[in-house]
């Protein structure tokens, strides 16, 4: 296996540097190029040509590469498809928004859950990511928006939110992260500690593991939970979400707040609005009927907490449809109608595929 270099402690970095006959402060170069998130060897223009030469031939920079790479009609979000060492493929979204810069990560190739409205489980679980694995797309989301300052034809807009780094993370990517709780504990305590992302940035969401919600409250960092939700009652979503047979919805609810009130932080509810075809081609609202809005209200009374309504994004080998612009306002409405913070996500570089997983699994398709 090609060596990477960025999974070389500094010892093993100087090592491997002075066996190519190169004095040690070389290796100290090359680690600071790998912390800001080079590519490739060919960008550490302070290393001799020909050491970046041989360097090239013999090893690579990140534990992941870049494969493909879209860019929103709004110049605002770009998706990369990255390839780990083992062949196996991951997304990672970077969004520039009015409030900074957002990275949504992965934290697994493929997922196990089976949520049936997603992409990404389609493949089922390949494995899990390492902590450098994970860190490295968010270095690699740092490398893309220090190169469109330096890139004086590429101006976006959007104004100083796009001269900054990374400044939040959203861990919604591929894969669910409460199955690879070691490694993604790891990776939000190097984003705070190495990149200085402040725990209040940083999101991370789950379909309910209730013994990993239980792990973050002993972990006890004050970051954002988002709790992917998406119906009101156990039957519904066992029907949409698998896990919710092993983790009944008020159980997670009840765990999820424990966890949002120990820091006074507002728990995220994520709420994708599903609607589907029937028989004689009409389409019927799944989950965001105005009852379904009472029975979520219900729930929800009086606790300290947002609802993300995410209209469904289309996902071609899933039976669902979105529903209607009139159906999405009509559930918001009655959701505050009940006192329930809510907001309509924004949809993010909807022309590139945002939903997660589907640029992954197009690209399966076609090494098929
Ligand atoms: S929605 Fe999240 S947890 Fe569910 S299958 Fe997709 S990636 Fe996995």
């Amino acid at each position: 296996m090609t060596p990477i270099l960025f999974n070389f402690t500094d010892a093993e970095l100087s090592d491997f540097i002075t066996e190519m006959g190169q004095p040690k402060f070389r290796a100290k170069q090359i680690r600071e190029w790998l912390n800001r998130g080079a590519p490739d060897f060919s960008v550490m223009k302070n290393l001799p040509e020909k050491l970046r030469n041989d360097l090239d031939k013999i090893a690579q920079t990140l534990p992941l590469r870049v494969v493909k790479k879209l860019e929103s009609s709004d110049d605002q979000t770009t998706k990369f498809l990255m390839e780990l060492y083992d062949g196996e493929q991951i997304e990672c979204v970077l969004m520039r928004t009015s409030y900074g810069n957002s990275v949504c990560v992965s934290s697994q190739a493929g997922c196990a859950m089976g949520c049936k409205f997603c992409a990404s489980t389609l493949l089922g679980l390949r494995r899990n990511l390492t902590t450098n694995e994970i860190f490295a797309q968010v270095l690699i989301a740092q490398w893309e928006l220090r190169r469109d300052r330096t890139d004086t034809q590429s101006v976006r807009p959007n104004g100083d939110a796009n001269n900054g780094d990374v400044s939040h993370i959203v861990i919604m990517g591929t894969g669910e992260p409460l199955q690879n709780t070691e490694n993604v504990i790891g990776f939000i305590e190097r984003a705070n500690r190495d990149l200085g992302i402040g725990w209040r940035r940083i999101t991370l969401s789950t379909c309910g593991i209730v013994d990993g919600i239980r792990e973050l409250i002993k972990w006890a960092r004050p970051i954002n939970l988002a709790i992917s939700l998406h119906a009101p009652t156990d039957e519904l979503r066992s029907q949409i979400m698998p896990i919710n047979n092993k983790y009944k919805l008020q159980s997670v609810l009840d765990t999820a707040f424990e966890f949002s009130s120990l820091h006074n932080r507002q728990l995220m509810i994520e709420y994708i609005l599903l609607a589907r075809r029937n028989a004689s081609g009409d389409i019927e609202l799944v989950n965001c009927t105005t009852e379904h809005a009472d029975l979520l209200a219900k729930l929800l009374n009086g606790k300290n907490c947002m609802v993300n309504l995410i209209p469904w994004n289309t996902v071609d080998e899933r039976n669902f449809a979105a529903p209607s612009g009139n159906a999405v306002h009509r559930f918001q409405d009655r959701l505050i109608s009940h006192g329930i913070h809510t907001r309509i996500r924004r949809e993010r570089g909807n022309d590139i595929g945002s939903a997660c997983g589907q640029l992954r699994l197009k690209s399966a398709k076609n090494k098929a």
